[in-house]
């Protein structure tokens, strides 16, 4: 059944990318498209860059030998080729990928925030993982979101998002130093070194990050240190000006001399816990901006939980993902364990998308009635992910019809995998989520591998820079569900972990590293994944035309949310089969695209084909050490 792991372009592929093309909203080279990596010149690390200084040139495919990266940006990527030239592994370079993102992507991650860290050990064959997700404080209490001066719950929006209330203890540099600890071969004032570098030295402001602080700043100028920071002399970074950030470099400087104690205990950690608790807005807001309750206790208690990844197999394919206090491992295999039961491959590109539409939504059902974080709630992680489970929800996917959303979630508790009546009524989750985050994926030439996805949960996170350190607090905690339910796996609970769905994902077949790929998106991220396999594992694309393909994602809600490119490709096959597709975009921002994936290709003969976006989110930036 499984289909060859390296292939080249098939006829099916290039008919659904002639499609894109032809929708015209991407800027997919068509020559890529038809001729796939062997024949590429390769573009990444041995491409001049506009200055050798500061890398700003972005090549979203690299293939080649010796170490691989990709990540959302050229900075972030040549710090962590750099690692892996200097004969650091995965991990080493991982983490100072991510530590340059904190710098040149802050309005995505830093060390404000929280993440979750999947990585492929290539000496004991093993995939370990890092939950290295924000917690929320002790004193958080179960009516934190309403607002004692109404007693109705805080609006979504400005309230929640720009807040104390939503700051979650970070757990980014945690994870880092947890990572490196257990499987890396440098040390953490090594990683940050790279990115120190960048803070101090400045980097380019291009398109994206000037589009991010427009789309930002009102709430960024409601705070006094946010609009030092993101807003010198009254507006946005020029596009092509440099961007430095002093107060970083010496956040890291201090971290890299002190180690993480610098950051969890004593001054800074007071100061994170005093911005929260009385934000520093500026005079003339009107932004109403209410407290949290993050405490230096809390930050001095914070630790990341090492844990097993899930696993389910999807024709032939070992796939490996976050387990909860993320809904992304479970909810991508089961949705992958349903389609498992389809012949995609023999399919129109439209029947195979209206399962892969379909099958989402059903795994998203279960995944709003089940998922929240372990520690709090009995999430039957087991049970999601058996393909008896999956084949007693398979009995609600309509081949010839899509299903009236939203639909109702599977009994865990009872199931044997054969199809009988259900009245049972479907409940839409409240999506609150926002698309922001960053991923990164990289490999060594030792065989390891990492698959991390960070965030400081919407772009720009809380609005509020720590003052004098240059870095903006997290408002991971409005993932949590806005409306209090004791029956609700992911309410607010003191200590919790609010559920996320970033889903890094790694896919073996044969025990060895096939494929390992994430990306940003919110709640999007999870149907990001699931596509981009389908894309590669059932449709015959390659990694590049899997990632570049245009998407569309569907949450068990009334609406399937595409980009363009999607919906003038695939718009009326998919409406005749009874779906309502609606533009992707969202009201913090201005694009009309779904996620911002990077991926990694391990193919025969140590090849590795490191791929980006060609063009979402102002375009990605792969790399490999050894070019071919
Ligand atoms: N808060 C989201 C999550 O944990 C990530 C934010 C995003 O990707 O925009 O799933």
């Amino acid at each position: 059944m499984s289909r060859p792991s390296s292939h080249p372009s098939s006829p099916l592929a290039r008919r659904v990318t002639a499609v894109v093309a032809a929708g015209g909203a991407l800027a997919v080279s068509t020559a890529l498209l038809a001729a796939p990596a062997p024949a590429q010149p390769a573009p990444a690390s041995s491409a001049p860059t506009a200055s050798s200084e500061r890398p700003t040139v972005k090549d979203p495919f690299a293939v080649g030998k010796g170490g691989a990266i990709s990540t959302v940006d050229p900075e972030a990527s040549a710090a962590g080729l750099k690692v892996l030239k200097a004969g650091g592994n995965a991990v080493d370079a991982a983490v100072a990928a991510a530590a340059t993102l904190g710098v040149t992507e802050p309005y995505s991650a830093g060390i404000g925030g929280g993440g979750y860290f999947v990585f492929y050990n290539a000496r004991s064959g093993k995939v370990r993982t890092i939950d290295g997700r924000e917690t929320a404080p002790r004193k958080m209490p179960q009516d934190a979101f309403i607002d004692p001066d109404t007693g109705k719950p805080y609006p979504f929006t400005p309230e929640l998002v720009t807040s104390g209330v939503s700051v979650g203890t970070p757990g980014t540099l945690a994870t880092w130093d947890k990572a490196l600890e257990r499987w890396g071969t440098w040390s953490l004032a090594e990683s940050l070194a790279p990115a120190t570098k960048v803070a101090r030295r400045g980097f380019r402001v291009d398109e994206t990050f000037r589009q991010q602080t427009l789309d930002n700043e009102e709430r960024f100028r409601a705070f006094k240190d946010t609009r030092k920071l993101f807003l010198r002399g009254g507006d946005a970074p020029e596009v092509g000006s440099i961007f430095r950030n002093p107060d970083l470099a010496e956040t890291y400087e201090a971290i890299a001399r002190r180690g993480t104690k610098a950051f969890y205990r004593g001054r800074l950690a007071r100061l994170m816990s005093d911005v929260v608790r009385e934000p520093r807005t500026t005079k003339n807001t009107d932004l109403p901006v209410p407290p949290g309750y993050l405490t230096p206790r809390d930050l001095r208690d914070y630790e990341v939980r090492s844990q097993r990844a899930t696993r389910s197999s999807y024709r032939g394919h070992d796939v490996y993902g976050m387990a909860p206090s993320s809904s992304g491992g479970t909810t991508v295999g089961e949705a992958l364990n349903i389609l498992e039961r389809y012949d995609l491959s023999a399919m129109t590109p439209e029947q195979a998308l209206h399962h892969y539409l379909e099958a989402s939504a059903l795994a998203f059902a279960d995944r709003g009635k089940y998922l929240g974080d372990p520690a709090y709630t009995d999430v039957p992680t087991r049970r999601l992910l058996d393909d008896r489970f999956a084949a007693e929800r398979a009995c609600s996917l309509d081949p010839t019809k899509a299903a009236k959303k939203p639909v109702a979630a599977g009994d865990v508790t009872s199931y044997d995998g054969v199809c009988s009546p259900s009245s049972a009524k479907g409940t839409t989750d409240a999506d609150t989520e926002n698309i922001s985050t960053t991923n990164l994926t990289v490999a060594d030439r030792w065989g390891n591998v990492v698959e991390y996805t960070l965030t400081i949960e919407q772009t720009g996170g809380s609005g509020m820079v720590v003052p004098g350190h240059g870095f903006l607090l997290n408002n991971e905690l409005t993932d949590f569900s806005t409306v209090y339910d004791p029956a609700d796996p992911n309410r607010i609970q003191p200590g919790k972990r609010p559920r996320s769905s970033m889903s890094p994902t790694i896919v073996l077949k044969d025990g060895k590293p096939f494929l390992a790929l994430g990306s940003p998106g919110g709640s999007t991220i999870i149907t990001t994944v699931i596509q981009v396999l389908v894309n590669r594992i059932d449709l015959g694309m390659t990694i590049e035309e899997a990632v570049a393909a245009p998407r569309a994602t569907q949450r068990n809600t009334a609406n399937v949310t595409a980009e363009p490119a999607f919906i003038a490709a695939y718009g009326p096959a998919l409406t005749a089969l009874g779906h309502t597709l609606v533009p992707a975009g969202d009201a913090f921002t201005s694009a009309a695209e779904i996620g911002a994936a990077t991926a990694i290709e391990l193919g025969p003969r140590k090849r590795m084909t490191a791929v980006a976006e060609p063009s979402r989110r102002g375009k990605g930036s792969a790399k490999v050490v050894d070019p071919r």
